[in-house]
């Protein structure tokens, strides 16, 4: 295998396997545009370790015939705070109030099923919003969310003001077009019972997008915003594989020597199954490193 080192000295490695896990193509900006398109520019990596992988692996044996296997054009989307520094800074309390864009328009259903199990789909929502940012808008009920800590990850305070056109002049979004969305959204709440634990159904009535669970009226200044763009926390394109973690070409057939584990080896297409890469990444690294170490006996 041919490599460049420090100083972009080239280096060769002579061995009878070659197992790749360098992580998926989340650093690479142009292969991001590639693949998941010109929106990719409005997406941050979740954390800056992301940067270095930048689909070499995943090139290299692409460019030898290796059979790709993924989703390219997606990736696992998850929504920051654009202003933190931090290793995933999620801003997950936007089922609390509504999302807004630069428009001061409500674009999605805030409050559509577990947060866990749909913030991918909000996220990509938010990226497809003009500049891929959107507003979490909160008043003061949502200081009784427990565990705020799960909730919201970033060390940048939130933004506050007593007033919607205060709040609206700090976001840089227009103060008469959110004030109008905040009174349609809550002429459109509804009495009933808030469970903040469950999905409460406490869905909103006659207004498009229908929030469908959490619907409470935005009244109780001080009112609060989180900014939110996607992240991306992996991307889901890259090679085939065995069950042995064996990379096969286009016809199906195991190139010799050749394994590929976590990132590198592509699997998921549209949603991202919670919590498996690392698992992902353990399983098949552990498979990949026995059929290599077998293979290296004879
Ligand atoms: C904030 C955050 C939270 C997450 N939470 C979860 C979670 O709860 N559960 C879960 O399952 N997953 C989670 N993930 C995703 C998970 O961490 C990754 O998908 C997983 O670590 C991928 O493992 P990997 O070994 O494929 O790649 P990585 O862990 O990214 O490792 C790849 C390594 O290869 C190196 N590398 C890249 N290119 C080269 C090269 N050309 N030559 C040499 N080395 C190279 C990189 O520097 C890196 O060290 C999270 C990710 C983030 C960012």
């Amino acid at each position: 295998m041919r490599a460049v080192g420090p100083g972009n000295r080239p280096r060769e490695y002579r061995g009878r396997a070659v197992i790749l896990g360098c992580g998926g193509f989340e650093g690479n900006a142009e292969m991001m545009t590639r693949y998941i398109g010109p929106r990719a520019l409005f997406l941050r990596a979740m954390s800056k370790g992301c940067h270095y992988n930048k689909g070499e692996g995943i090139a290299m044996a692409l460019a030898i015939g290796a059979a790709p296997c993924g989703d390219f054009g997606s990736w696992h989307a998850s929504p920051m705070d654009p202003r933190s520094d931090r290793a995933g800074p999620s801003i997950f309390i936007y089922p609390q109030g509504i999302l807004v864009n630069q428009h001061g328009q409500r674009f999605v259903d805030e409050g559509p099923g577990p947060t866990d199990e749909t913030y991918e789909s909000v996220t990509r929502e938010i990226n497809a919003q003009p500049g891929g940012i959107a507003y979490a808008i909160l008043d003061t009920t949502v200081a009784k969310v427990k565990h705020p800590e799960s909730v919201v990850r970033s060390e940048v305070p939130l933004v506050q003001a007593d007033t919607l056109a205060g709040l609206a002049q700090q976001l840089k979004i227009p103060a008469e077009a959110l004030e109008a969305t905040v009174a349609a959204y809550n002429q459109a709440c509804q009495l009933g019972a808030y469970n903040e634990a469950a999905m409460d159904g406490l869905a909103t009535k006659g207004i498009s997008p229908r929030k469908s669970n959490w619907a409470r009226p935005i009244t109780k200044p001080p009112y609060i915003a989180y900014a939110i763009i996607g992240s991306v926390v992996l991307t889901f394109g890259g090679l085939r594989g065995t069950p042995r973690a064996q990379v096969v070409n286009q016809q199906g057939d195991v190139i010799p020597g050749l394994y590929a584990a976590g990132e590198t080896m592509g699997l998921y297409y549209r949603n991202y199954t919670g919590a498996t890469s690392v698992l992902k990444g353990l399983v098949f690294g552990r498979v990949a490193g026995i059929d290599a170490a077998e293979r290296l006996r004879g």
